[in-house]
């Protein structure tokens, strides 16, 4: 039988993707190569979480006219999933399988491939939008190729996870914090460039650095023990992944007891009310023996800072305040400057400025 891709093509796409770490440049290359091998109308990449029987779907990234978009670029990209294409979604779901069904309205068909990670979950699913049904083994080899994609990511978070928490550790931090820095100033020089541009300015997101640490931690691993402290410490991280801040904001473990959170939130009130719920379902727990175990927690937009280190600095900052006027509390860098309470960093004057 005469295949239409050479499996030389294949494998050297296969390569390409596994070349990349960053979760984003992955997608996108997944999509680069898939539209290479099956020119379509579209491509599109959800994330799907499970929460008890419903199905969380959003979109991660699409290919359309060639053209591989991530959907972090378009923030307010507010994609609504037509009923037809949830159900379908569902269908290959529950199935575990390749669902395809012709659009209601329109003489394409979509194909719809689901991916599981390696704990058996879905994460993710791949809808393929094209003029004719792909034959079995084209499907088979989309399908295949998404298999490779989503063991090769469940691998690379397996190396970015701590061990003891699950939390994502320290390693990819500066990267993150780079990635939001670079991407602000693009923003910002985007929204210099057309000042008038309302809709830019509502949409823009702003990002928030939290660092939380548990409240006289040291006193817990004298009394009870340092292997009775790493339960509190996990118990501390499941809490703050019970669903108190959005699934697609980011925690880390930074070191012992502290924790770093990355999170999305319109405006300063919002911010703060995200990790007061931190803060809360922590003091509101239970824990046996101890009771009552706190943290406290500085934070800072994330916004203009030169470095990633200057961006935990400040944090860190609001949070030594924090632990400073009691513990069990938020503090906001921004706040404290304002008031006074901490003294801003010098601005430095461009020209003054020698980089090497
Ligand atoms: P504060 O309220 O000022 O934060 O007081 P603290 O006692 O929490 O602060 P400190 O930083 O002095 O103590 C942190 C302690 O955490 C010291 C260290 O022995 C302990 N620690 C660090 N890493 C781990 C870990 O992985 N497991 C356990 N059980 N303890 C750890
Ligand atoms: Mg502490
Ligand atoms: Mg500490």
């Amino acid at each position: 039988m005469q295949h239409r891709h050479s499996s030389i093509r294949i494998v050297d796409n296969l390569a390409e993707i596994t070349r990349h770490h960053d979760r984003q440049v992955l997608e996108k290359s997944l999509l680069k190569t898939l539209n290479e091998l099956f020119p379509a109308q579209s491509l599109r990449l959800f994330r799907v979480r499970r929460h008890d029987l419903v199905h969380d779907i959003s979109l991660l990234a699409f290919c359309v006219n060639d053209v591989i978009s991530s959907s972090d670029q378009h923030p307010k990209l507010n994609f609504e999933t037509a009923d037809e294409l949830t159900a379908a979604l569902t269908k290959a779901i529950d199935k575990e399988d390749i669902v395809s069904y012709r659009q209601s309205g329109n003489d394409g068909w979509n194909v719809i491939y689901p991916a599981f990670d390696s704990h058996g979950e879905i994460f993710a699913s791949l809808v393929h939008h094209c003029h004719e049904l792909p034959s079995v083994n084209d499907q088979r080899l989309v399908h295949g190729i998404l298999r490779v994609y989503a063991n090769y990511l469940a691998l690379i978070d397996k190396s970015q996870r701590d061990k003891l928490t699950g939390l994502y550790n320290r390693e990819t931090l500066d990267e993150q914090i780079t990635k939001i820095l670079v991407n602000q100033s693009s923003e910002l020089n985007k929204l210099m460039a057309s000042p008038n541009d309302s809709r830019r300015r509502r949409y823009a997101i702003k990002h928030w650095l939290g660092v939380v640490d548990i409240d006289k931690f040291k006193v817990i691993n004298d009394t009870y023990g340092h292997l009775y402290g790493d339960e509190v410490i996990i118990l501390v991280a499941r809490l703050m992944t019970s669903g108190v801040i959005r699934d697609d904001d980011l925690i880390y473990r930074f070191g012992g007891e502290e924790f770093v959170v990355l999170l999305k939130a319109a405006n300063e009130v919002d911010a703060m009310q995200a990790f007061e719920r931190i803060r809360k379902v922590v003091a509101n727990h239970s824990f046996p023996q101890l009771g009552q175990v706190t943290v406290s927690v500085g934070f800072v937009e994330v916004s203009a800072q030169l470095s990633p280190t200057d961006v935990i600095g400040q944090a860190d900052e609001a949070l030594y305040a924090a632990k400073n006027e009691g513990r069990n509390q938020v503090q906001n860098y921004h706040h404290l400057v304002a008031a006074g309470k901490v003294m801003e960093p010098k601005k430095m004057v461009s020209s003054n400025v020698e980089l090497f």
